[in-house]
C-alpha cells in the first residue's frame, strides 16, 4: 500500500485504480468496473445507473439494499422498491417477480430492475437459479443487478470461475472489505454505458477519491491472492458447525459457506456464549462468520471450548 503508484482518480489517472478496475472486470467477465468506497455505494451506483426517478426495482423484502443500506434507493434516487418474499437461500419465487411487474401505464413505477444478492446470508443461490432470472428480465425488458458482496463464497461453493458465478447478470457489485480482507472498498462491474454512469454518480454522491491508489492497492492485492483462500473459511465453518451440532441438535445449527447460523433457544445460547466469554472467546450472534484471521489454530481453540462449555451446561 506504501509503494502503491497513485494519481488522481477522479480524473481516471491513478494507475492503481485503473489496474483494479481492469482486472476486477476481467475476472468476473464484464467490460468495465468502478471503485467505490463501499458496498452500499456500489449497489445504490448501480441503481442509479439502471433507473430513474419515478422508476422501480424488484428486490427482495431481506435483501441488503433493501434493508440494511437506509433506503438510498428511495431516499437518494426517488427509485421505488417493490419488494417480493425472499426465501433462506435468497431465491424470489420466479411467478412472484412476474405478479409485480408493472404494465406500462402512467398509474405506475416503471419497473425497470431485479436485484438478487449472492450469497445471501452465506447461501448460496441455487445454482441454475441466476439464468432462470435472466431469462425472466430478457423477456419483460428488465436489467439484472447482483450484490454480490459474497459472489466469490458462492464461485468457491460451486467451484465456478467468478465469471461464470457473474455471467447472467448486467452489473454486479462485490466487496473486498469482507472475506477478502482488504481494509476497504467495493467494485462495480457492467459494461461500459453502465460504468460510465455510476462513474458520473460517483462524483454526485461524493465517492469519487483522489490518490485512491493507496487503499485500492490492498484490493487488487486481495482479489489476487486472498480467494483462493475462502475454501478455508467455509472448511473452519463446517468444522465448528458439525461440532455444534453434535452438541446441540441438527435443527438448532445451519452451515452456510463462511457462516453458521445459530437459531437455537435464546437461554441455550446465552449459557453458551457466557461459557465461551470466560473461556476468553467472544462471540455475536445470530451467525458466527468465519474469515482470513480466524486460523487452524483458533479453530482448535474454539472446538476444546465449546465442547467444555457443553459440558457445563
Ligand atoms: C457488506 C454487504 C454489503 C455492503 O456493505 P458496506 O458495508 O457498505 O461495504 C452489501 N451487501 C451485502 C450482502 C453485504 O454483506
Amino acid at each position: 500500500m506504501h509503494d502503491a503508484p497513485v494519481g488522481d482518480d477522479v480524473y481516471g489517472e491513478d494507475p492503481t485504480v485503473n489496474e483494479l478496475e481492469r482486472y476486477a472486470a476481467d475476472l468476473l467477465g464484464k467490460q468495465a468496473a468502478l471503485y467505490a468506497p463501499s458496498g452500499t455505494q456500489s449497489n445504490l451506483l448501480a441503481l442509479f445507473a439502471h433507473c430513474e426517478r419515478g422508476d422501480e426495482y424488484i428486490v427482495g423484502n431481506n435483501a441488503h439494499t433493501f434493508r440494511y443500506e437506509g433506503g438510498g434507493a428511495a431516499v437518494l434516487g426517488s427509485i421505488q422498491p417493490q419488494t417480493v418474499p425472499m426465501a433462506m437461500n435468497g431465491c424470489l419465487q420466479l411467478d412472484a417477480i412476474e405478479q409485480v411487474i408493472k404494465p406500462d401505464d402512467y398509474h405506475f413505477a416503471r419497473s425497470k430492475l431485479v436485484c438478487l444478492e449472492n450469497s445471501h446470508a452465506g447461501m448460496p443461490l441455487p445454482k441454475d437459479y441466476p439464468e432462470q432470472v435472466r431469462e425472466l428480465c430478457d423477456r419483460h425488458g428488465l436489467a439484472l443487478h447482483l450484490d454480490g458482496a459474497r459472489l466469490f463464497n458462492a464461485a468457491t461453493f460451486y467451484q465456478q470461475t467468478p465469471a461464470q458465478t457473474a455471467q447472467a447478470y448486467d452489473s454486479v457489485s462485490i466487496c473486498l472489505s469482507k472475506g477478502l480482507g482488504a481494509p476497504v472498498g467495493s467494485v462495480l462491474v457492467g459494461n461500459n454505458d453502465t460504468i460510465a454512469c455510476a462513474r458520473r454518480w460517483r462524483k454526485v454522491l461524493g465517492g469519487g477519491m483522489r490518490q485512491a491508489g493507496t487503499i485500492a492497492s490492498a484490493g487488487l492485492y486481495a482479489l489476487r491472492n486472498h480467494i483462493v483462500d475462502l475454501a478455508q473459511d467455509h472448511a473452519h465453518a463446517a468444522e465448528i458447525g458439525q461440532l455444534l451440532q453434535q452438541l446441540y441438535g441438527a435443527t438448532a445449527i445451519r452451515i452456510a459457506t463462511n457462516m453458521v447460523h445459530l437459531d437455537m433457544e435464546e437461554e441455550r445460547y446465552r449459557a453458551l456464549a457466557a461459557s465461551l466469554a470466560d473461556q476468553q472467546i467472544m462471540v455475536g450472534r445470530p451467525r458466527w462468520v468465519f474469515h482470513r484471521d480466524i486460523q487452524a489454530e483458533h479453530i482448535k481453540l474454539l472446538k476444546g471450548a465449546l465442547v467444555a462449555a457443553a459440558k457445563q451446561n
